[in-house]
């Protein structure tokens, strides 16, 4: 066989990542290669880092993007922040903690988890007395946002606590940023990463990062070196650092910092607190037109993520080929459980650029019409009304 060009499908993407990516995106990715070194791609990189410390809400100077998918901004904060030895709180309340756990292992230290259940929130009162049990423990990790529950945590409360027993905290905001409150300086938050493509909407492939002055101490003051060579962040920094001294670190990612740049604009534009509130309008309706049609969420109200909806599969339906059958007859991508919730449970995403009125009202069009053809025990030709009433008539 002889190989073609691609063309993928156009597909839309409602899932726990990557989210639709918007037209300026691609447009921007498509320009012209130039050099790393290039005085003109120096000064794009001033204008990302700069915009970057208004997504997170930070003055933090080690505030910058790395060349990789968030799991590996995870494990940035990781290998800088923890020595071997250390005891690391780790918090889980679904498959992103896990994740946790197998970096603090790898980076020699000891993890102490709190374990909560799928679905439900971080809850303060476990970690505070695992750290009243663990006094020499020196790291609390935990998600804010867990995308494979669509359960929120209280990052202020849990970073305060931390910081009360003489602990930094380290906060995975892959799936908040862009798309929930997220205070980086406000909620004085040591070490925080996420992912160009949940709520921001680029391509997938680049991991901000953000590091406090609390965090910054403690890497000056590690006994040995990073046991990674290219999440190190003293030596990144000679490249981001900025200034005229920038030095070759790596070949960074050209033409995909030409995306993250302009994601970073387009939210610019918008508006923080703007995109919170879309965010948080978009998930309304979409809820009014799933329990419409009698289906339930999976998260109890006050932690439901507005930009990851896990809905509970009803009984009898068979999950993987609903999905298939949005996909292949709708083009809209929806996801599946993991872990603890494989096949009891739909995420449906509304990120960045995906979360909007027409793809909610798509999306359970869609949704109504599959499971209606599968005799799924559903209320029909309720939901799209219901989801119309929130939006309003205009
Ligand atoms: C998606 C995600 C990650 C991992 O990001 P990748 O870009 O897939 O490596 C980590 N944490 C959370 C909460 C996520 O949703």
């Amino acid at each position: 066989m002889t190989a073609k060009s691609f063309h993928p499908p156009v597909r839309t993407l409602m899932g726990p990542g990557p989210s639709d990516v918007s037209p300026r995106v691609l447009e921007a990715m498509a320009r012209p290669t130039i050099g790393h070194l290039d005085p003109a791609f120096v000064s794009m990189m001033d204008e990302l880092k700069a915009m970057l410390q208004y997504a997170f809400q930070t003055r933090n100077e080690l505030t910058m993007p790395v060349s990789a998918p968030g799991s590996a901004g995870m494990e940035t904060c990781f290998v800088n922040l923890v020595e071997p030895g250390d005891k690391v709180i780790v918090c889980q309340n679904g498959v992103f903690g896990g994740r946790m756990k197998e970096n603090v292992e790898r980076c020699g230290a000891t993890p102490i988890m709190v374990m909560d259940d799928w679905g439900k929130p971080v809850d303060p009162n476990k970690l505070e007395d695992a750290l009243i049990t663990h006094p020499d423990a020196r790291t609390v990790a935990f998600v804010q946002a867990e995308t494979s529950t669509g359960a929120q945590s209280d990052a202020q409360t849990l970073v305060k606590l931390a910081h009360d027993h003489d602990c930094l905290a380290i906060v995975d905001a892959v799936t908040s940023l862009g798309g929930s409150p997220l205070k980086v300086d406000a909620w004085e938050i040591d070490a925080v990463y996420s992912g160009s493509q949940k709520c921001l909407s680029c391509v997938p492939g680049i991991a901000p990062v953000s590091f406090g002055p609390r965090a910054v101490e403690r890497i000056q003051n590690r006994k040995g070196k990073v046991q990674s060579w290219f999440m190190d962040m003293s030596l990144v920094m000679g490249y981001w650092g900025g200034g005229a001294k920038r030095a070759y670190h790596h070949t960074a990612p050209i033409n995909t910092l030409y995306a993250f740049h302009e994601a970073l604009l387009i939210l610019q534009e918008e508006g923080l607190e703007n995109a919170w509130a879309r965010h948080a309008h978009n998930h309304l309706a979409l809820r009014a037109g799933i329990e419409a049609m009698g289906l339930q969420f999976v998260v109890e109200e006050p932690y439901r993520l507005p930009q990851l909806n896990a809905i509970a599969v009803p009984a009898g339906v068979d999950e993987t080929a609903v999905r298939a059958e949005l996909l292949n007859r709708y083009n809209l991508e929806i996801g599946a459980g993991l872990g603890a919730l494989a096949g009891k449970i739909w995420r449906i995403g509304l990120m960045g650029f995906a979360s909007n009125q027409t793809n909610v009202l798509n999306c359970l069009g869609a949704l109504e019409a599959v499971l209606s053809d599968m005799q799924a025990p559903i209320q029909p030709g309720t939901a799209i009304a219901a989801a119309k009433s929130v939006f309003g008539a205009g």
